[in-house]
């Protein structure tokens, strides 16, 4: 039976499994994502030459990428950039390696096998140190001129927000990554979003965003299921105030996609496996 490589590469951490069957992740393991790439790309080349031959690889990255290519772009981590991850990786392994944003993977893997089984249409988004946003549409992978970057959706202010917040993200400050990502709580409310209790009034502002995000995507995508991932929707009371408050701000105008929370533990990983038996066909 063929066996495939995982990669779930991020800003803080690379996750690497190998399998045959995307629900069944074999040796999932981290490894710590160093300023330097050649001393994480060592270590993930050094795991994969572990595991005795692959078919395929398949990668599933943190973006901006350029997919003729193979690379990530205009990372804010400086060594990153522009750095050849597919390409170095195919010749360390001798293996073809498919290749798709972090988000587009997930969106795959729920798609197909998660939270939207059977869905052709599906929006994922994971909340986080940064937010991003992947689909399938009609049950393809949505490209465009690169992939889409629905972190940087504008959002209007929250009728709750702190006054004089300007939000965080380095381009656009208060777009949606900049007003909701983990570190945009932590900026806005002085503390670590894990240590902000489930009655403060940050999770009210918080959920008031991801809807507006959840909104802007059915509007144009019409999804049959949105699932919003990541760090900080561990917060188990913030996926009911998202359904809430998107339900208040489509007022009935068209029938809304079901939000839920990823039915995957690595939905990255899974969708970056399928990438791989994608890739070896
Ligand atoms: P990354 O985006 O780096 O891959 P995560 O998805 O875990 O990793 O996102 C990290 C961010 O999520 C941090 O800003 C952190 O404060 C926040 N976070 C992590 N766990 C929780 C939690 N249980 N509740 C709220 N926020 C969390
Ligand atoms: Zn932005």
């Amino acid at each position: 039976m063929p066996k495939y490589g995982a990669i779930e590469a991020g800003g803080t951490k690379f996750m690497v499994a190998v399998g045959k069957d995307p629900l069944r992740l074999e040796r999932v393991t981290r490894i710590a994502t160093s300023d330097e790439p050649a001393e994480t790309i060592g270590a993930v080349v050094e795991y994969f030459r572990g595991q005795g031959p692959l078919d395929a690889l398949g990668i599933a990255t943190f973006g901006p990428v350029d997919f003729a290519t193979g690379r990530i772009t205009t990372t804010p981590k400086l060594a990153w950039r522009n750095y050849p991850l597919k390409e170095t990786l195919e010749r360390a392994l001798g293996v073809r390696a498919g290749f798709d944003t972090d988000v587009n993977a997930a969106a795959l893997a729920e798609a197909r096998l998660g939270a939207g089984r059977g869905a052709g249409d599906l929006v994922y988004f994971t909340v986080g140190t940064g937010i991003g946003g992947g689909a399938i549409a009609g049950g393809r992978l949505v490209h465009g001129m690169m992939h889409p970057e629905m972190g940087h959706l504008p959002v209007r202010r929250a009728a709750e927000e702190a006054p004089g917040f300007a939000g965080v993200c380095p381009y656009h400050g208060d777009c949606l990554e900049g007003m909701a990502s983990g570190p945009a709580l932590e900026a806005r409310w002085g503390r670590r979003a894990e240590l902000l209790p489930a009655d403060h009034p940050a999770w009210r502002v918080e959920a008031d965003y991801l809807a507006q995000a959840c909104m802007a995507v059915a509007c144009v995508l019409s999804p049959l299921v949105i699932v919003l991932g990541g760090g900080v929707m561990e917060q188990e009371h913030l996926i009911a105030m998202v359904r809430q408050r998107l339900e208040e701000q489509a007022r009935g105008y068209f029938p809304l996609p079901r939000i839920e929370r990823p039915a995957l533990e690595h939905p990255g990983l899974s969708g970056a496996l399928m990438l791989a038996m994608e890739a070896a066909r």
